[in-house]
């Protein structure tokens, strides 16, 4: 397929792109653009190694299709994972060029954390000063009647582990009543969408199935709608739920329960030639064998590298703590030498997931979270509404020290407004 074909492919699948998918490409496009070669980058002229039917992309129609997708990688924490993109000067000159106007810290290098702020974004952030209120007795009413739709996050917020917050059940089934679309999004890679909806039941939730977007799920559709892997196969480092999750969107695996080891020679493990991708989440089985795995694959040309979520510590009741699966990512990362692309919160893919099967519109909805840089961060950059309930890891102080800071990056991370608990949407839902 041409270049300015897949420009137009790219572009039709705005709604479910990720930023990785959009780095590869601009990437692409830019080694094809004759005037700022990289030093990597074939010359020009040369056929492109993948594709040697690809067409040269004019300078204008670069920017012009820049502009959009660049658009839509706002806030800073998206540009964060695509440091390669941002390193590169043509993209620099295209943003500029399409009139995309301020930067902040210049610092093009690796692993930098480059900070854009687009002034269309900022256009649709509130000023700060009125954010992080409150939100309790007059102001209940007419936040929910300004929404459809909620989503809320579910540990910290509806549950603790296993122990159910007090009245969340009764607001849930509330919102329902009252004729509000209630969707559970979270970051957990351990369960199915159905496991979910059981445990929900046996708490008293009114929710089913589709209702619930987890990462387990999230992840096999990205891998099947983002990645086209539909019919594929992946190396698995992860939980059965996510093996049966993969299963139920078409996409094969290998790799689920443990790896058991055969030290004759580390480099020379069974690879199977038929994996596109390495996903890694939650693996109780996690082990020296599987990240040497996980090395050899995404050693191989063109395989590519997903992660469920980049949460690193897992808090459970009275204050102990276990490692998440971001630590199992970073382990396979600092092997590879490569960064993943997430799928789970504050990935936007989450939200777009969830959009692209349920009419929903994007300022009638409330994010409700316990979690400023996963939950509240996710909110602020869909452009929902947000809502801290602080039964949960984050503290009101959290949120005020972002607010504070002046720096556009954390400002994601103040949410509209704050709970104790889910609770407090109580006596406005029985009034
Ligand atoms: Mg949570």
């Amino acid at each position: 397929m041409g270049l300015r074909m897949q420009w137009k492919t790219c572009y039709k699948k705005l709604p479910l792109a990720a930023p990785w998918a959009l780095e590869r490409f601009v990437c692409r496009a830019e080694a094809l653009h004759p005037e700022d070669p990289h030093p990597e980058d074939p010359h020009p002229e040369d056929p492109h190694p993948e594709d040697p039917h690809a067409e040269y992309l004019h300078p204008e129609d670069r920017t012009l299709l820049l502009k959009p997708l660049l658009l839509r990688l706002s806030p800073a924490q998206q540009v964060t994972q695509t440091p390669g993109l941002w390193k590169r000067q043509a993209v620099r000159s295209s943003l500029l060029d399409a009139g995309i106007p301020e930067f902040q810290n210049k610092e093009w290098g690796e692993n930098q954390h480059v900070t854009w702020e687009s002034t269309e974004y900022q256009e649709h952030m509130e000023p700060s000063g009125s954010k992080c209120r409150r939100l309790s007795g007059a102001l209940v009413k007419p936040l929910l009647d300004s929404v459809d739709c909620v989503l809320l996050d579910c540990d910290g917020v509806i549950w603790r582990g296993g122990q159910v917050i007090p009245g969340a059940p009764q607001v849930i089934n509330l919102l329902k009543e009252n004729g509000k679309r209630v969707f559970f999004v979270t970051n957990n890679s351990t369960k199915t969408r159905r496991m979910y909806a059981d445990k929900l039941a046996a708490l008293g939730f009114d929710a089913s199935e589709e209702e619930v977007f987890g990462t387990a799920y999230c992840s096999a559709m990205y891998l099947k709608t983002v990645c086209g892997l539909e019919g594929g196969k992946v190396y698995l480092i992860g939980s059965p739920a996510m093996r049966q999750e993969l299963e139920a969107v078409g996409i094969r695996q290998t790799g689920a329960g443990p790896d058991p080891i055969d030290p004759t020679d580390w480099t020379d493990v069974d690879l199977d030639p038929e994996v596109k991708a390495v996903l890694v989440g939650f693996d109780e089985h996690f082990s020296y064998m599987k990240l040497n795995r996980a090395l050899q694959y995404l050693s191989r040309q063109g395989c590519l590298f997903v992660g469920t979520n980049r949460d690193t510590r897992l808090p459970l009741e009275g204050g102990k703590t276990v490692p998440g699966p971001g630590c199992l990512l970073q382990a396979v990362e600092t092997a590879a030498q490569r960064q993943a692309q997430t799928v789970g919160k504050p990935n936007q893919f989450m939200f777009d997931c969830l959009a692209s099967q349920f009419h929903v519109t994007r300022d009638r909805c409330l994010m409700v979270g316990a979690r400023l840089d996963t939950d509240i961060m996710l909110g602020s950059s869909c452009g929902l509404k947000t809502l801290l309930t602080l039964t949960g890891v984050s503290t009101v102080a959290d949120a005020e020290a972002h607010q504070r800071s002046g720096r556009a990056e954390r400002q994601g991370m103040v949410p509209d407004y704050y709970v104790e608990s889910i609770a407090d949407l109580l006596p406005a839902l029985q009034g």
